[in-house]
């Protein structure tokens, strides 16, 4: 039967310091992400979606296969997206135009963008998508949530668990959104749209 596996990063575990600590990266990667992993496998042994790709779990499931099979894309996505931190990094290409037209600039998008994160009560994501008619969208999602549920097209996130960032910024969750931004891989965010 099929299992699930954990992604492998595409960098080394210090590449995002001091943005995310080697530290936060290996709890969050081979601690968290693993346990979801885990839930996940164990979850839908001998159900319908041993045989069903994450993202059509992700759309369908409820209830504790949701939860986990949502955290594993979720975090697949914010993983991915990121790399060694780069001074006056900037969005690039169709999603740099994008952002410049719907929101009047970048800094503008990212203000909305952190506020978003940093209102959400409890645990979730924020998540900046592109909807069927090419329209960037902001959305919230408490805990395991994933836009696509919603019928969008995810492009980014930023993760609001505590765990994501609480060994680096205790309870600052303001300050690690605001330094993500030096992390994210905007041609990687581009190649989605
Ligand atoms: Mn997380």
């Amino acid at each position: 039967m099929r299992k699930f596996e954990l992604i492998q990063l595409p960098y080394e575990a210090n590449a995002l310091e001091p943005v995310i600590s080697k530290e936060t990266l290996g709890f969050h990667h081979g601690k968290h992400l693993q346990a979801y992993v885990n839930n996940l496998n164990a979850a839908i042994e001998g159900t319908p979606y041993e045989d069903m790709p994450l993202e059509e779990i992700v759309k369908t499931a409820e209830g504790g296969v949701f939860n986990n099979a949502g955290q594993i894309m979720n975090h697949n996505h914010y993983f991915s997206q990121f790399r060694a931190p780069k001074a006056d990094n900037k969005p690039v290409g169709k999603i740099a135009e994008l952002i410049e037209k719907q929101f009047g600039g970048f800094d503008a998008f990212k203000e909305e963008f952190v506020k978003k994160g940093v209102g959400l009560f409890g645990s979730g994501w924020v998540w900046l998508s592109v909807d069927a008619d090419g329209k960037l969208v902001i959305t919230q999602e408490a805990n395991a949530g994933n836009p696509v549920r919603r019928g969008l097209k995810p492009l980014l996130t930023f993760d609001v668990w505590e765990h994501a960032y609480y060994l680096d910024y205790q309870n600052r969750r303001a300050d690690q959104l605001n330094a993500l931004w030096q992390i994210v891989d905007w041609n990687y965010v581009d190649g989605l749209l």
